[in-house]
């Protein structure tokens, strides 16, 4: 009879789905069946048993072909890399453990890498604004229970984050919420008519980048002061409309995601938005959360914070760390060819950074830690496959509302599979005793 395991966590969005159940076959050893999560969680686990999956290293040769290597050629030639580079950088961190993060950062400030996380593409705009003005939060447990106005921000979760609305923010019946998605008001700002926004009661179809402007004429509305005719493209009277629904609620949220936090006025768009969450405080309780993507991405920025002081774009290269997104952060570093070799692990900026970057990168020494083939692994030097974690090795990962989850092993991973823990600490070791320090 097939084992059913559960409570398993998910690792694919920053929603971390703790409730999956997983189907295994009399052996053990393969997923039958993955119960509870979305479309796109299932696929993260049945992935794991693809026929074609890579379990050794490769490592690209002059003809653009392929050829296995062992883990021990993988981990010489990524120390080598690294303690040669002058200035490596270092990217990703956002789809594995806090613990093989935290040996990242041990490694990254061996070699004086610089260290980027995934944030600098989606939510790093959103790190800042929190640095430079603080942030109301509340967990998503909390949203569950009290929260009665929610406002979706350029964030589609009904694609992006599938089961959001079902576990946390709309349907859920919650001890101050016992009607469901009956006790809520939904409001979904986007220029667009997303899944999401079709289901808003109220849908404000602003202007393409004009946040900041329609963020200020509903600080004004909260204050009940006059506003021009319309803002941002929206009539004054749905404005006012909108300011009154989040007053007369008694809990408050405001997810946000990249729709926001890359339009034009980035991380003053949140620095506005946090200031609308504080002045709906003086009438109500409200809470503002960003919908983080990778399943990880959060924990990196705390791994980071914890042990560096700051979430993203660190600059190691001079043995201390020093913080200056713009200047420090991958792209910037990429396009004006100031980085000498990149390592990239729990990310694909292959398919994510400007092409200019990703030709960058296939002309450097690289390497990509990834059990899956991606853009990246394809411009690579070396591919080293690792174990999925959160299926095949367990580890703490933090929710998008910086909760931190552990994570459950489902299976084994392949016969001599290394996990990425394992990885980190053997090419840190052999850092190490390259530079006569071990
Ligand atoms: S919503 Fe996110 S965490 Fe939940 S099952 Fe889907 S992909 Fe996994």
């Amino acid at each position: 009879m097939a084992k059913i395991v559960t409570d398993v966590v998910c690792p694919f969005c920053g929603t971390l789905c703790d409730d999956l159940e997983v189907a295994l076959d009399d052996s053990g050893e393969k997923i039958l069946e993955v119960y509870n999560a979305c479309a796109i969680g299932a696929t993260k686990f049945l992935h794991s048993q693809a026929e074609d999956r890579l379990t050794r290293p490769r490592m690209k040769q002059e003809d653009g072909s392929w050829k296995d290597v062992t883990y021990d050629e993988a981990v010489e030639y990524t120390a080598k890399m690294l303690v040669d580079a002058k200035k490596p950088l270092m990217y990703g961190w956002s789809s594995t453990s806090c613990s093989a993060q935290s040996i990242g950062s041990e490694l990254g400030e061996e070699v004086g890498a610089c260290m980027d996380n995934t944030a600098t593409v989606c939510h790093g705009s959103t790190l800042i604004a929190v640095q430079d003005v603080g942030v109301p939060s509340a967990t998503l447990g909390e949203i569950a229970n009290r929260a009665d106005r929610v406002v979706f921000w350029g964030c589609n979760p009904a694609h992006a984050h599938p089961r959001h609305m079902s576990r946390y923010s709309i349907f859920p019946r919650g001890f101050f919420t016992g009607k469901g998605s009956k006790s809520r008001k939904m409001v979904v700002v986007d220029p667009r008519k997303t899944d999401t926004a079709k289901m808003a009661d109220i849908h404000l179809q602003l202007e393409q980048g004009r946040d900041y402007e329609l963020l200020s004429a509903i600080r004004i509305a909260i204050r009940g002061e006059k506003l021009p005719e319309t803002v941002a493209g929206i009539p004054a009277k749905t404005i006012k409309e909108v300011a009154d629904t989040l007053k007369s609620g008694r809990f408050s949220v405001i997810f946000f995601g990249m729709g926001v936090t890359h339009s034009l006025g980035k991380n003053h768009n949140i620095d506005i938005a946090i200031a609308v969450t504080r002045d709906l405080n003086d009438y109500t309780k409200a809470a503002i959360i960003p919908m983080r993507g990778h399943y990880n991405v959060t924990g990196s920025g705390q791994v980071w914070g914890w042990q560096f002081g700051y979430p993203f774009c660190l600059d190691l290269s001079r043995g201390f760390p020093r913080y200056n997104p713009g200047d420090s952060s991958s792209n910037d570093l990429l396009i004006r060819d100031e980085v000498d070799a990149v390592f990239t692990l729990g990310s694909d900026p292959g398919a994510h950074f400007p092409v200019g970057s990703v030709k960058k990168i296939a002309q450097l020494p690289s390497v990509c830690i990834d059990p899956h083939i991606t853009p990246t692994s394809a411009v690579s030097k070396l591919h080293v496959p690792v174990a999925f974690v959160g299926v095949e090795v367990g580890g703490c990962a933090y929710r998008m509302d910086n909760v931190p989850i552990e994570t459950r092993k489902v299976v084994e991973p392949p016969e001599g599979m290394l996990t990425d823990e394992e990885f980190l600490a053997k090419v840190l070791d052999r850092v190490k005793k390259i530079k006569g320090v071990a």
